[in-house]
Protein backbone atom coordinates (compact mmCIF):
# COMPACT_ATOMS: atom_id res chain seq x y z
CA UNK A 1 0.00 0.00 0.00
CA UNK A 2 2.63 2.39 1.03
CA UNK A 3 4.13 2.06 -2.68
CA UNK A 4 0.83 3.66 -4.04
CA UNK A 5 1.33 6.55 -1.73
CA UNK A 6 4.55 7.43 -3.32
CA UNK A 7 2.61 7.24 -6.63
CA UNK A 8 0.67 10.22 -6.15
CA UNK A 9 1.60 13.10 -7.67
CA UNK A 10 3.19 16.28 -6.34
CA UNK A 11 1.06 19.37 -5.17
CA UNK A 12 3.22 21.61 -7.86
CA UNK A 13 3.04 18.85 -10.35
CA UNK A 14 -0.43 18.91 -10.26
CA UNK A 15 -0.67 23.02 -10.40
CA UNK A 16 1.79 23.23 -13.38
CA UNK A 17 -0.64 20.76 -15.03
CA UNK A 18 -3.42 22.65 -13.94
CA UNK A 19 -2.85 25.80 -14.92
CA UNK A 20 -1.54 25.01 -18.26
CA UNK A 21 -4.82 23.38 -18.77
CA UNK A 22 -6.94 26.22 -17.29
CA UNK A 23 -4.70 29.57 -17.64
CA UNK A 24 -7.47 31.44 -15.60
CA UNK A 25 -6.71 29.72 -12.62
CA UNK A 26 -3.91 31.98 -12.28
CA UNK A 27 -6.22 34.62 -11.05
CA UNK A 28 -6.86 32.10 -7.95
CA UNK A 29 -4.93 32.45 -4.76
CA UNK A 30 -2.33 29.97 -4.76
CA UNK A 31 -3.19 29.00 -1.08
CA UNK A 32 -6.56 27.96 -1.76
CA UNK A 33 -5.93 26.17 -5.23
CA UNK A 34 -3.01 24.07 -2.98
CA UNK A 35 -5.47 23.73 -0.49
CA UNK A 36 -8.05 22.10 -3.38
CA UNK A 37 -5.49 19.85 -4.84
CA UNK A 38 -4.61 18.52 -1.58
CA UNK A 39 -7.92 17.59 -0.88
CA UNK A 40 -8.85 15.99 -4.12
CA UNK A 41 -5.72 13.70 -3.17
CA UNK A 42 -7.14 12.88 0.23
CA UNK A 43 -9.78 11.30 -1.21
CA UNK A 44 -7.46 8.88 -3.42
CA UNK A 45 -5.43 8.53 -0.11
CA UNK A 46 -8.94 7.11 1.32
CA UNK A 47 -9.23 5.19 -1.48
CA UNK A 48 -6.32 3.79 -1.35
CA UNK A 49 -6.31 2.75 2.39
CA UNK A 50 -10.22 1.10 1.40
CA UNK A 51 -8.68 -0.73 -1.35
CA UNK A 52 -10.84 0.73 -3.90
CA UNK A 53 -7.41 2.00 -5.99
CA UNK A 54 -4.58 -1.06 -6.00
CA UNK A 55 -2.94 0.11 -9.20
CA UNK A 56 -0.39 2.80 -9.59
CA UNK A 57 -1.90 3.41 -13.18
CA UNK A 58 -5.11 4.39 -11.41
CA UNK A 59 -2.99 7.41 -10.22
CA UNK A 60 -1.78 8.58 -13.35
CA UNK A 61 -2.47 12.32 -13.19
CA UNK A 62 -3.26 12.28 -17.10
CA UNK A 63 -5.77 10.06 -16.21
CA UNK A 64 -7.17 12.46 -13.28
CA UNK A 65 -6.69 15.65 -14.60
CA UNK A 66 -9.98 16.06 -15.78
CA UNK A 67 -11.94 15.32 -12.35
CA UNK A 68 -8.95 17.48 -10.43
CA UNK A 69 -9.52 20.16 -12.59
CA UNK A 70 -13.71 20.33 -11.72
CA UNK A 71 -12.72 19.59 -8.17
CA UNK A 72 -10.49 22.70 -8.18
CA UNK A 73 -12.89 25.08 -10.18
CA UNK A 74 -15.78 23.51 -7.87
CA UNK A 75 -13.68 24.64 -4.82
CA UNK A 76 -12.86 27.61 -5.91
CA UNK A 77 -15.97 29.03 -7.01
CA UNK A 78 -17.07 32.22 -5.35
CA UNK A 79 -20.04 31.42 -2.47
CA UNK A 80 -22.11 34.16 -3.56
CA UNK A 81 -22.61 33.09 -6.92
CA UNK A 82 -25.30 33.82 -9.86
CA UNK A 83 -28.25 31.49 -9.97
CA UNK A 84 -31.48 31.56 -12.93
CA UNK A 85 -34.33 32.05 -10.81
CA UNK A 86 -37.18 30.49 -12.69
CA UNK A 87 -39.74 30.44 -9.69
CA UNK A 88 -41.64 33.15 -10.48
CA UNK A 89 -41.16 34.64 -7.75
CA UNK A 90 -40.65 37.98 -8.33
CA UNK A 91 -39.04 38.77 -4.46
CA UNK A 92 -37.44 36.00 -3.57
CA UNK A 93 -35.45 36.46 -0.25
CA UNK A 94 -33.34 32.92 -0.66
CA UNK A 95 -32.22 34.73 -3.97
CA UNK A 96 -31.21 38.35 -3.26
CA UNK A 97 -34.77 39.58 -3.29
CA UNK A 98 -34.61 42.56 -5.75
CA UNK A 99 -32.81 43.00 -9.15
CA UNK A 100 -31.42 46.66 -9.43
CA UNK A 101 -32.22 48.45 -12.51
CA UNK A 102 -29.05 49.40 -14.47
CA UNK A 103 -29.04 53.00 -13.16
CA UNK A 104 -28.47 51.33 -9.66
CA UNK A 105 -26.14 49.01 -10.82
CA UNK A 106 -23.79 51.87 -12.49
CA UNK A 107 -24.41 53.86 -9.24
CA UNK A 108 -23.12 51.01 -7.20
CA UNK A 109 -19.74 50.25 -9.23
CA UNK A 110 -19.32 54.34 -9.39
CA UNK A 111 -19.78 54.69 -5.41
CA UNK A 112 -17.17 51.47 -5.40
CA UNK A 113 -14.79 52.44 -7.63
CA UNK A 114 -13.64 55.98 -6.17
CA UNK A 115 -14.26 58.67 -3.24
CA UNK A 116 -17.36 59.87 -2.93
CA UNK A 117 -19.53 62.57 -1.09
CA UNK A 118 -20.56 60.14 0.96
CA UNK A 119 -20.46 62.81 3.98
CA UNK A 120 -18.42 64.96 2.21
CA UNK A 121 -20.14 68.64 2.40
CA UNK A 122 -19.19 70.54 -0.50
CA UNK A 123 -19.99 73.45 0.51
CA UNK A 124 -17.86 73.85 3.80
CA UNK A 125 -15.65 70.83 3.21
CA UNK A 126 -16.35 69.70 6.43
CA UNK A 127 -18.81 66.42 7.21
CA UNK A 128 -21.61 66.12 5.74
CA UNK A 129 -24.80 63.69 6.72
CA UNK A 130 -25.03 60.46 4.46
CA UNK A 131 -28.62 60.82 5.31
CA UNK A 132 -29.15 63.33 3.35
CA UNK A 133 -28.19 61.78 0.34
CA UNK A 134 -31.56 60.31 -0.28
CA UNK A 135 -33.67 62.38 2.10
CA UNK A 136 -35.24 64.70 -0.52
CA UNK A 137 -36.38 62.13 -2.66
CA UNK A 138 -37.68 60.28 0.09
CA UNK A 139 -39.36 63.01 1.26
CA UNK A 140 -40.88 63.66 -2.42
CA UNK A 141 -41.99 60.70 -3.42
CA UNK A 142 -43.78 60.04 0.03
CA UNK A 143 -45.20 63.22 0.97
CA UNK A 144 -43.06 63.11 4.48
CA UNK A 145 -41.41 65.98 6.26
CA UNK A 146 -38.07 64.15 6.63
CA UNK A 147 -36.75 60.95 6.40
CA UNK A 148 -33.67 58.39 6.70
CA UNK A 149 -32.41 55.18 5.89
CA UNK A 150 -30.68 52.46 8.16
CA UNK A 151 -30.02 48.86 7.15
CA UNK A 152 -33.12 46.79 6.73
CA UNK A 153 -36.46 47.17 8.16
CA UNK A 154 -35.86 45.33 10.95
CA UNK A 155 -33.10 47.81 11.98
CA UNK A 156 -35.36 50.65 11.40
CA UNK A 157 -38.39 48.87 13.68
CA UNK A 158 -35.71 48.66 16.12
CA UNK A 159 -34.38 52.10 16.06
CA UNK A 160 -37.88 53.81 16.00
CA UNK A 161 -38.98 51.26 19.01
CA UNK A 162 -35.69 52.11 21.05
CA UNK A 163 -35.85 55.73 20.38
CA UNK A 164 -39.70 56.16 21.41
CA UNK A 165 -40.83 53.80 23.71
CA UNK A 166 -37.61 52.15 25.48
CA UNK A 167 -38.63 51.47 28.92
CA UNK A 168 -42.52 52.07 27.94
CA UNK A 169 -45.04 49.82 25.91
CA UNK A 170 -46.38 49.71 22.64
CA UNK A 171 -49.98 48.74 21.78
CA UNK A 172 -50.20 46.54 18.99
CA UNK A 173 -52.63 44.04 17.61
CA UNK A 174 -52.32 40.16 18.08
CA UNK A 175 -53.24 39.43 14.54
CA UNK A 176 -49.97 41.97 13.12
CA UNK A 177 -46.97 39.62 15.59
CA UNK A 178 -45.84 38.13 12.62
CA UNK A 179 -43.39 35.90 11.96
CA UNK A 180 -41.19 37.39 8.40
CA UNK A 181 -38.77 33.95 7.79
CA UNK A 182 -36.01 33.12 8.41
CA UNK A 183 -37.48 33.02 12.21
CA UNK A 184 -37.12 36.91 12.09
CA UNK A 185 -40.10 37.48 14.60
CA UNK A 186 -41.45 41.20 14.94
CA UNK A 187 -42.13 40.77 18.78
CA UNK A 188 -38.91 39.78 19.46
CA UNK A 189 -37.63 42.38 17.62
CA UNK A 190 -39.55 44.69 19.21
CA UNK A 191 -38.37 43.31 22.69
CA UNK A 192 -34.82 43.66 21.67
CA UNK A 193 -35.88 47.70 21.83
CA UNK A 194 -36.12 47.60 25.62
CA UNK A 195 -40.16 48.44 25.15
CA UNK A 196 -42.93 46.09 26.24
CA UNK A 197 -44.92 44.95 23.80
CA UNK A 198 -48.54 45.40 25.04
CA UNK A 199 -50.79 42.74 22.85
CA UNK A 200 -54.35 43.50 22.08
CA UNK A 201 -57.60 42.09 20.54
CA UNK A 202 -57.78 38.45 19.52
CA UNK A 203 -55.81 36.88 16.01
CA UNK A 204 -58.60 37.35 14.15
CA UNK A 205 -60.32 40.52 15.21
CA UNK A 206 -59.22 43.82 16.95
CA UNK A 207 -61.50 47.12 17.47
CA UNK A 208 -60.64 50.49 18.47
CA UNK A 209 -62.04 49.93 21.83
CA UNK A 210 -58.93 47.20 22.33
CA UNK A 211 -56.34 49.68 21.82
CA UNK A 212 -58.07 52.03 23.80
CA UNK A 213 -58.69 49.83 26.85
CA UNK A 214 -54.71 49.02 26.52
CA UNK A 215 -53.39 52.68 26.73
CA UNK A 216 -51.85 53.96 30.20
CA UNK A 217 -49.15 56.08 31.50
CA UNK A 218 -46.53 53.73 30.11
CA UNK A 219 -47.59 53.56 26.87
CA UNK A 220 -45.63 55.21 23.84
CA UNK A 221 -46.79 54.90 20.98
CA UNK A 222 -49.25 52.78 19.15
CA UNK A 223 -47.96 50.27 16.48
CA UNK A 224 -49.59 49.02 13.45
CA UNK A 225 -47.48 45.90 11.42
CA UNK A 226 -48.36 45.31 8.00
CA UNK A 227 -49.17 41.51 8.02
CA UNK A 228 -47.00 40.78 5.28
CA UNK A 229 -46.74 37.25 4.70
CA UNK A 230 -50.22 35.87 5.56
CA UNK A 231 -53.74 36.79 5.22
CA UNK A 232 -56.62 36.31 7.51
CA UNK A 233 -59.61 35.45 5.61
CA UNK A 234 -63.19 35.13 6.62
CA UNK A 235 -63.98 36.60 10.18
CA UNK A 236 -61.67 39.61 10.53
CA UNK A 237 -61.62 43.01 11.51
CA UNK A 238 -58.88 45.37 11.67
CA UNK A 239 -59.01 48.85 12.88
CA UNK A 240 -58.41 51.48 9.92
CA UNK A 241 -55.42 53.56 10.32
CA UNK A 242 -57.59 57.16 10.56
CA UNK A 243 -59.11 55.66 13.73
CA UNK A 244 -56.29 54.86 15.22
CA UNK A 245 -54.70 57.91 14.91
CA UNK A 246 -57.27 60.19 16.15
CA UNK A 247 -57.38 57.93 19.50
CA UNK A 248 -53.48 58.25 19.49
CA UNK A 249 -53.94 61.78 19.14
CA UNK A 250 -56.73 62.38 22.02
CA UNK A 251 -53.89 60.54 24.20
CA UNK A 252 -51.03 62.17 22.76
CA UNK A 253 -49.32 59.61 21.46
CA UNK A 254 -47.73 58.73 18.44
CA UNK A 255 -48.32 56.39 15.49
CA UNK A 256 -45.71 53.84 14.31
CA UNK A 257 -46.49 51.73 10.95
CA UNK A 258 -44.26 49.01 10.13
CA UNK A 259 -45.34 48.33 5.95
CA UNK A 260 -43.40 45.81 5.35
CA UNK A 261 -42.95 45.66 1.62
CA UNK A 262 -43.79 49.47 1.28
CA UNK A 263 -44.92 50.49 -1.81
CA UNK A 264 -44.93 54.06 -3.65
CA UNK A 265 -46.82 52.38 -7.06
CA UNK A 266 -50.46 51.51 -6.91
CA UNK A 267 -50.67 47.83 -8.17
CA UNK A 268 -53.93 47.94 -8.54
CA UNK A 269 -53.63 47.55 -12.52
CA UNK A 270 -52.06 44.57 -12.51
CA UNK A 271 -55.42 42.75 -10.41
CA UNK A 272 -53.42 43.22 -7.22
CA UNK A 273 -55.29 44.70 -4.33
CA UNK A 274 -55.22 48.17 -3.40
CA UNK A 275 -52.20 47.84 -0.38
CA UNK A 276 -51.51 51.04 1.11
CA UNK A 277 -48.90 52.90 0.28
CA UNK A 278 -46.43 54.75 1.76
CA UNK A 279 -48.01 58.25 0.93
CA UNK A 280 -51.58 57.09 2.02
CA UNK A 281 -50.19 55.70 5.20
CA UNK A 282 -48.45 58.85 6.30
CA UNK A 283 -51.33 61.05 4.62
CA UNK A 284 -54.07 59.12 7.06
CA UNK A 285 -51.66 61.00 9.95
CA UNK A 286 -49.04 58.02 10.62
CA UNK A 287 -45.99 59.66 11.92
CA UNK A 288 -43.74 57.51 11.32
CA UNK A 289 -43.64 54.73 8.44
CA UNK A 290 -41.00 52.50 8.01
CA UNK A 291 -40.45 49.86 5.04
CA UNK A 292 -37.70 48.02 3.13
CA UNK A 293 -35.78 49.09 -0.08
CA UNK A 294 -35.35 45.63 -1.36
CA UNK A 295 -39.16 44.59 -1.39
CA UNK A 296 -41.51 45.88 -3.93
CA UNK A 297 -39.56 48.74 -4.11
CA UNK A 298 -36.97 47.09 -6.45
CA UNK A 299 -34.05 48.66 -4.71
CA UNK A 300 -31.11 46.99 -2.25
CA UNK A 301 -31.22 46.17 1.17
CA UNK A 302 -32.17 49.02 2.97
CA UNK A 303 -34.65 49.92 5.76
CA UNK A 304 -36.48 53.19 5.03
CA UNK A 305 -38.21 56.09 7.62
CA UNK A 306 -40.28 58.52 6.84
CA UNK A 307 -41.75 60.44 8.85
CA UNK A 308 -42.29 64.43 10.95
CA UNK A 309 -39.30 66.43 11.47
CA UNK A 310 -39.04 66.20 15.04
CA UNK A 311 -39.37 62.45 15.19
CA UNK A 312 -36.49 61.47 12.13
CA UNK A 313 -34.12 63.99 14.10
CA UNK A 314 -34.66 62.21 17.32
CA UNK A 315 -33.48 59.16 15.47
CA UNK A 316 -30.34 60.36 13.97
CA UNK A 317 -29.44 62.00 16.93
CA UNK A 318 -29.58 57.93 18.60
CA UNK A 319 -26.57 56.13 18.97
CA UNK A 320 -28.22 53.28 17.52
CA UNK A 321 -27.95 54.72 14.73
CA UNK A 322 -24.46 54.92 14.18
CA UNK A 323 -24.59 50.88 14.52
CA UNK A 324 -26.94 50.40 11.76
CA UNK A 325 -26.39 52.82 9.02
CA UNK A 326 -25.92 52.18 5.24
CA UNK A 327 -22.77 52.14 3.55
CA UNK A 328 -22.08 53.97 0.46
CA UNK A 329 -23.06 51.58 -1.94
CA UNK A 330 -26.53 50.68 -0.57
CA UNK A 331 -26.92 54.52 -0.53
CA UNK A 332 -25.69 54.79 -4.01
CA UNK A 333 -28.07 51.99 -5.46
CA UNK A 334 -31.13 53.56 -3.49
CA UNK A 335 -30.66 57.01 -4.47
CA UNK A 336 -30.63 55.71 -8.61
CA UNK A 337 -34.04 53.65 -7.73
CA UNK A 338 -35.65 55.89 -5.84
CA UNK A 339 -34.45 58.90 -8.91
CA UNK A 340 -36.18 56.65 -11.30
CA UNK A 341 -39.66 56.76 -9.26
CA UNK A 342 -39.68 60.53 -10.02
CA UNK A 343 -41.31 59.51 -13.09
CA UNK A 344 -43.59 56.18 -12.51
CA UNK A 345 -43.50 55.27 -16.25
CA UNK A 346 -39.93 55.02 -16.40
CA UNK A 347 -39.81 53.07 -12.71
CA UNK A 348 -41.74 50.98 -14.19
CA UNK A 349 -39.95 49.88 -17.20
CA UNK A 350 -36.33 50.09 -15.37
CA UNK A 351 -36.94 48.40 -12.36
CA UNK A 352 -36.93 45.04 -12.23
CA UNK A 353 -39.08 44.12 -9.41
CA UNK A 354 -41.86 46.47 -11.13
CA UNK A 355 -41.12 45.29 -14.34
CA UNK A 356 -41.84 41.42 -13.83
CA UNK A 357 -44.87 42.44 -11.47
CA UNK A 358 -46.51 44.14 -14.34
CA UNK A 359 -45.75 42.01 -17.09
CA UNK A 360 -49.17 40.80 -19.02
CA UNK A 361 -50.53 37.79 -19.03
CA UNK A 362 -50.17 37.74 -22.93
CA UNK A 363 -46.64 38.71 -23.01
CA UNK A 364 -45.74 35.66 -20.57
CA UNK A 365 -47.81 33.03 -22.89
CA UNK A 366 -46.14 34.69 -25.32
CA UNK A 367 -42.75 33.85 -23.92
CA UNK A 368 -43.59 30.63 -22.33
CA UNK A 369 -44.56 29.39 -25.86
CA UNK A 370 -41.05 30.50 -26.75
CA UNK A 371 -38.96 28.94 -23.97
CA UNK A 372 -41.03 25.50 -24.62
CA UNK A 373 -40.33 25.30 -28.17
CA UNK A 374 -36.52 26.07 -28.06
CA UNK A 375 -36.54 22.96 -25.15
CA UNK A 376 -38.65 20.71 -27.42
CA UNK A 377 -35.73 21.11 -30.10
CA UNK A 378 -32.70 21.23 -27.57
CA UNK A 379 -34.05 18.21 -25.53
CA UNK A 380 -36.23 15.91 -27.86
CA UNK A 381 -37.33 13.11 -26.37
CA UNK A 382 -35.26 13.43 -22.88
CA UNK A 383 -37.92 15.11 -21.64
CA UNK A 384 -42.01 15.90 -21.98
CA UNK A 385 -42.75 19.42 -22.49
CA UNK A 386 -46.37 20.87 -21.71
CA UNK A 387 -47.87 24.31 -20.79
CA UNK A 388 -49.90 25.06 -18.44
CA UNK A 389 -51.67 28.21 -16.81
CA UNK A 390 -51.34 28.87 -13.40
CA UNK A 391 -50.12 31.83 -11.23
CA UNK A 392 -47.12 33.73 -10.01
CA UNK A 393 -46.49 35.09 -6.57
CA UNK A 394 -44.81 38.72 -5.87
CA UNK A 395 -42.85 37.08 -2.87
CA UNK A 396 -40.82 38.89 0.07
CA UNK A 397 -44.20 38.62 1.87
CA UNK A 398 -45.61 41.11 0.02
CA UNK A 399 -49.60 40.87 -1.64
CA UNK A 400 -49.32 36.94 -0.06
CA UNK A 401 -51.92 34.51 -1.69
CA UNK A 402 -52.43 36.98 -4.27
CA UNK A 403 -52.17 35.51 -8.14
CA UNK A 404 -50.39 37.13 -10.80
CA UNK A 405 -51.51 34.78 -13.83
CA UNK A 406 -48.94 33.30 -15.56
CA UNK A 407 -48.12 30.46 -18.19
CA UNK A 408 -45.69 27.71 -16.57
CA UNK A 409 -43.83 25.69 -18.94
CA UNK A 410 -44.04 22.25 -17.86
CA UNK A 411 -41.07 19.44 -17.62
CA UNK A 412 -41.63 15.78 -17.11
CA UNK A 413 -38.18 14.02 -17.79
CA UNK A 414 -38.16 10.75 -19.44
CA UNK A 415 -34.99 9.54 -17.84
CA UNK A 416 -35.03 10.60 -14.29
CA UNK A 417 -38.22 11.85 -11.85
CA UNK A 418 -38.72 15.63 -11.53
CA UNK A 419 -37.04 15.77 -7.52
CA UNK A 420 -33.96 14.19 -9.32
CA UNK A 421 -33.94 17.00 -12.21
CA UNK A 422 -34.69 19.47 -9.82
CA UNK A 423 -31.55 18.61 -7.81
CA UNK A 424 -29.41 18.11 -10.54
CA UNK A 425 -30.26 21.88 -11.49
CA UNK A 426 -29.57 23.08 -8.13
CA UNK A 427 -25.62 21.54 -8.99
CA UNK A 428 -25.40 23.25 -12.50
CA UNK A 429 -23.38 26.43 -12.84
CA UNK A 430 -25.02 28.55 -12.54
CA UNK A 431 -27.72 26.99 -10.40
CA UNK A 432 -31.35 27.26 -11.64
CA UNK A 433 -34.17 27.22 -9.77
CA UNK A 434 -37.22 25.97 -10.68
CA UNK A 435 -40.67 24.94 -9.13
CA UNK A 436 -41.50 21.06 -8.25
CA UNK A 437 -45.04 20.47 -8.41
CA UNK A 438 -47.01 17.28 -8.28
CA UNK A 439 -47.54 17.73 -11.86
CA UNK A 440 -43.70 18.08 -12.57
CA UNK A 441 -40.59 19.94 -12.47
CA UNK A 442 -41.93 23.93 -14.11
CA UNK A 443 -40.39 27.16 -15.24
CA UNK A 444 -41.85 30.34 -14.39
CA UNK A 445 -41.42 32.47 -17.63
CA UNK A 446 -41.87 35.67 -15.50
CA UNK A 447 -38.63 36.11 -13.43
CA UNK A 448 -36.67 35.03 -16.81
CA UNK A 449 -35.58 37.26 -19.26
CA UNK A 450 -35.45 35.89 -22.48
CA UNK A 451 -31.68 36.27 -23.21
CA UNK A 452 -31.70 33.80 -20.16
CA UNK A 453 -33.87 31.07 -22.18
CA UNK A 454 -30.20 29.74 -24.11
CA UNK A 455 -28.49 29.06 -21.17
CA UNK A 456 -31.84 27.73 -19.03
CA UNK A 457 -31.88 24.96 -22.40
CA UNK A 458 -27.90 24.12 -21.93
CA UNK A 459 -28.15 23.84 -18.30
CA UNK A 460 -31.52 21.49 -18.82
CA UNK A 461 -29.64 19.44 -21.43
CA UNK A 462 -26.16 19.21 -19.56
CA UNK A 463 -29.14 17.92 -16.83
CA UNK A 464 -30.83 15.42 -19.05
CA UNK A 465 -28.03 14.25 -21.34
CA UNK A 466 -24.83 14.83 -20.40
CA UNK A 467 -24.66 13.46 -17.25
CA UNK A 468 -21.93 10.81 -15.68
CA UNK A 469 -23.68 8.88 -13.42
CA UNK A 470 -21.13 8.74 -10.45
C1 LIG B 1 -40.07 42.14 5.58
C2 LIG B 1 -40.61 42.78 6.78
C3 LIG B 1 -39.78 43.21 7.80
C4 LIG B 1 -38.30 43.01 7.74
O1 LIG B 1 -37.75 43.79 6.72
P1 LIG B 1 -36.22 43.57 6.28
O2 LIG B 1 -35.97 44.67 5.30
O3 LIG B 1 -36.16 42.21 5.71
O4 LIG B 1 -35.41 43.69 7.51
C5 LIG B 1 -40.33 43.82 8.90
N1 LIG B 1 -41.66 44.00 8.98
C6 LIG B 1 -42.52 43.59 8.02
C7 LIG B 1 -43.97 43.81 8.18
C8 LIG B 1 -42.01 42.96 6.87
O5 LIG B 1 -42.83 42.56 5.91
Amino acid sequence: MSHLFRCLPSVDVCLTALLERAPELHAQPRPLLREAVTAYWDGQRADIRAGRVTEPEQLALDAHLPLLLAHVRAALRSRLRPVINATGVVVHTNMGRSVLAPEACEAVLRAAQGYSTLELDLRTGGRGSRHALVEELICRLTGAEAAMTVNNNAAAVLLVLDTFCRGGEVVVSRGELVEIGGSFRIPEVMAKSGATLREVGATNRTHLRDYAAAINEQTRALMRVHTSNYRIVGFHSAVPLEELVALARRHDLPVFEDLGSGSLTDFSACGLPNEPTVPSVLAAGADIVTFSGDKVLGGPQAGIIAGSRERIAALKANQLTRALRCDKLTLAALEATLRLYCEPERARERIPTLRMIFLPPEALARSARRLASRLRRVLGDACRIRLREDVSRVGGGAFPQYDLPTTLVCLEPAVCSAVELRRRLLDGDPPLVGRLDEQGFCLDPRTLCEHDHARVAALLRAALTERIEP
